[in-house]
Formats: structure tokens, C-alpha cells, sequence
């Protein structure tokens, strides 16, 4: 893969420095690999994209295995992913089984991510630049049950409302009821403002932010939420 230039945010702000630390361990790099979807894509994750420096979290790599950490271990009791827990706990395993084949690209410099499937299509998910830079570590978490979402075969399926900051036209959900991938985004972002843990209150406060972001301009008709 190419490079491309970007310029990176304040690392305290975006969780990379505290979420860093945690990600540089073989055995988490080697386990994030193999299951989030990055297994057999080194041509797409090289280069410019950190692959030879994947503890540094001012690089793609490590600013995605950052929000892989995030997914892994913010529930409390981590170890119980089933599914009749909190998305909290089994976040992790739906992206884990949505997404297996995770790629980084630059991107139009504002392009945040996007997945492809269907008949005739390597089913896969793109993150462009402004995944690794425009959006924290929780934000990332969201962006990867967002389009596993997507992969799990759930489109958008109504225009976004007057005013939304995601634009006009398609690409919003009709409702929170649709089960779509704002409204996974949202409840991830929701559980791990109201009981994340392993995090601090100021990655939670951003969550609760850009929950209630989604929240209130991701959907046709309003959910009626606020965090
Ligand atoms: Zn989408």
C-alpha cells in the first residue's frame, strides 16, 4: 500500500496514549491479527500503515488494535461475551464474526470507513484516514460495530433528517427498532458510558458525546434517547 500524509491529534484527548500501552504485548498484537479481521491483509496494513511498528499508536495499525483493546476488555466481567449479556460483553464477538477481512486505505482524507458485500463482491471493510484520525478510540469502537453491522447484512434504510452534521439523503436508519448499525454504534457507546471499565471518565464522556450525536442525527425519526 501506499502512504499517505495525515497529521495526528492530541493523543491524550483521542485515548491513544492510555489505550497504547495496553496493545504493545505480542500475544494481544498476535490475538487482534488473527480474529478482528487484519489476518492475511499485510499488504494493506504496511508501508505507511505501521505493520513494521504496530505499538505506535501516531500509525493506522496501532490506532485500530487501540479500539480492538477497547472492544476486548471494557466490559467488566470481559469474559462473558454471550450474547444475553450487554453489548458491552458481546460487542467484541459480533465484530469478530461480521468482519474477517479488515482493510486500511487512505481514502479521501475525510472518509471515515465502508463495507462492501454481496454477489460478486470480496466481502470486506475499508478504514480510511478518518477513522485512524478524526475519531477516538471509543469513536473507532463504534465505526467497527457499525460496519460489522453492515456485514451482518443490515443497510441503511432511510434518508437522514433536515439538518443532520451526517448530511442529506440515504444513509441513515429509519428507527432505533430497525436494529441497524447506528443504532449498534449508539447502544455500544451508551454501555460503555454508563459501565466501561479499564477506561477513565473522559473516554467516557466522549462516548456519551458521540452517542448522543448519533442519536440525534442518524435516524429518520428520533429514538427519543438521550445518554
Ligand atoms: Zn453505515
Amino acid at each position: 500500500m501506499a502512504s499517505c500524509t495525515y497529521s495526528v491529534p492530541n493523543m491524550n484527548t483521542s485515548g491513544d496514549n492510555l489505550y497504547g500501552p495496553h496493545i504493545c504485548y505480542q500475544p494481544f498484537i498476535d490475538y487482534a491479527w488473527n480474529v478482528y479481521g487484519f489476518s492475511g491483509n499485510k499488504n494493506y496494513w504496511d508501508d505507511g500503515f505501521g505493520w513494521h511498528d504496530p505499538c505506535n499508536s501516531t500509525k493506522p495499525l496501532a490506532r485500530a488494535f487501540n479500539a480492538c483493546w477497547l472492544l476486548t476488555y471494557s466490559a467488566n466481567d470481559y469474559t462473558n461475551d454471550s450474547w444475553s449479556s450487554p453489548i458491552l460483553n458481546w460487542g467484541r464477538r459480533y465484530v469478530r464474526n461480521n468482519i474477517d477481512d479488515l482493510r486500511a486505505k487512505c481514502g479521501d482524507g475525510s472518509a471515515i470507513a465502508a463495507s462492501f458485500s454481496g454477489f460478486f463482491v470480496n466481502d470486506r471493510v475499508e478504514l480510511y484516514l478518518g477513522f485512524f484520525y478524526s475519531k477516538d478510540v471509543p469513536g473507532r469502537a463504534e465505526t467497527l460495530l457499525h460496519e460489522s453491522r453492515h456485514q451482518g447484512g443490515k443497510s441503511h434504510n432511510a434518508n437522514f433528517p433536515s439538518g443532520s452534521v451526517f448530511g442529506s439523503g440515504s444513509g441513515a436508519d429509519s428507527s432505533w427498532g430497525y436494529n441497524g448499525a447506528w443504532m449498534y454504534g449508539a447502544l455500544y457507546l451508551w454501555w460503555f458510558f454508563a459501565a466501561g471499565a479499564r477506561t477513565t471518565s473522559a473516554m467516557r464522556q466522549r462516548a456519551r458525546q458521540r452517542g448522543n450525536l448519533v442519536i440525534d442525527n442518524a435516524f429518520a425519526s428520533h429514538p427519543g434517547y438521550s445518554i
